[in-house]
């Protein structure tokens, strides 16, 4: 029944985002073929992708869009009434929130197994990457040289005292790389390094991560963190001001242990109570495709997940960087450990 009263808002929300005919319930019924996706992801250009997934496999999709926390806590309530078969969202560890949360269902399939790498998926098969993003620096090439930035370790040092710019530690892409660093060092050395990094701030954290890339610009701070699709939309998109503004401020790919950058994903997994197996799987297989990993770095400034999908331009021109080889899962796990250390250190 709680189900039932769900169809109104799904069809509202197929409606008005999609503008595809709104009928029928979150499963199959005369015969037609559903996807009931939740995702985090609101880009324009993901609707192209969907019409494209309908028009291949006559899967109709009724989508969800929310905020990754709502959208978790949203499966949740529903229990298993749940309509939710996918839910898709940016970040490993908004992935592994839904996972502990028990949400999602371990699948195995041999084109996920073939388009995402080993280290891109969470071992069990709850959860696939399809793109990736590294969590990087933007610095003043005018007063930092390359080679001080090359290293994670290095941003910690006192050569950048109340010299970086960072967003606040509740961002999951902050928790994420702290989580990446403790799965490396430990929680002791990795302790030290968001103590340094605290120390090194030029101002309280404020603002997200394009924030930063124009505070370095505006001589607030020398270097920024911040995902590489950030900067690489203002170098490449429309904003004749943030162009400007990456003229000025160079983008550099730290090393962690000389093994390479921080990369995470963007990603999806088959939901517990799916009660469209098998569609969801054919939409994941989807998303992991060639041509939408080439769609979605096109669009979203991200890097294909696979290494046989070559980064369009303009992106490609950012994507020849060593990517450390770590197992996504590894670090999205570590998140309440990294937020215990950040909030030791003071980073708010
Ligand atoms: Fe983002």
């Amino acid at each position: 029944m709680f189900k039932r009263s769900l169809l109104p808002l799904l069809a509202a929300t197929v409606a008005t985002s999609l503008g595809l005919a709104a009928c029928s319930a979150p499963g199959s019924k005369d015969g037609e073929q559903v996807v009931n996706l939740y995702t985090a992801r609101h880009y324009d250009s993901d609707k192209a992708l969907y019409e494209r997934f309908t028009k291949e496999t006559g899967i109709r999709i009724n989508l969800i869009e929310g905020k990754p926390d709502e959208l978790v806590a949203r499966i949740k309530a529903e229990g298993e009434n749940s309509p939710a078969d996918l839910f898709i969202t940016a970040d490993a560890g908004s992935l592994w929130r839904a996972q502990d949360a028990g949400l999602f269902q371990p699948v195995t399939s041999e084109a996920l197994a073939a388009r995402v790498p080993a280290n891109l998926r969470e071992p069990e098969g709850n959860w696939y990457g399809f793109t990736r993003r590294a969590r990087i620096v933007a610095y003043d090439p005018a007063k930092v040289k390359p080679e001080e930035v090359d290293d994670y370790a290095k941003l910690a040092g006192p050569r950048f005292k109340g010299k970086i710019c960072v967003r606040s530690s509740d961002s999951v892409y902050n928790l994420s790389l702290v989580g990446a660093l403790i799965e490396a060092w430990g929680p002791e050395k990795t302790g030290e390094w968001v103590k340094g990094i605290v120390a090194n701030m030029a101002r309280p954290p404020e603002g997200g991560d394009r924030d930063q890339i124009r505070a370095v610009s505006a001589g607030v701070c020398e270097v920024a963190i911040t995902n590489s699709y950030y900067y690489i939309r203002m170098a490449t998109g429309d904003d004749a001001k943030d162009k400007a503004i990456t003229q000025k401020v160079s983008l550099a790919f730290p090393s962690l242990d000389g093994q390479g950058a921080h990369v995470n994903i963007s990603g999806g997994g088959v939901l517990r109570h799916s009660p469209n197996k098998g569609n969801a799987i054919k939409l994941l297989e989807f998303f992991a495709s060639a041509d939408s990993q080439r769609h979605i770095s096109l669009h979203n400034n991200e890097f294909p997940a696979s290494p046989d999908v070559a980064t369009p331009a303009p992106v490609d021109a950012y994507a020849k960087f060593k990517a450390h080889p770590m197992n996504v899962a590894a670090f999205a796990r570590r998140q309440p450990q990294a937020q215990s250390l950040m909030s030791a250190a003071g980073w708010r």
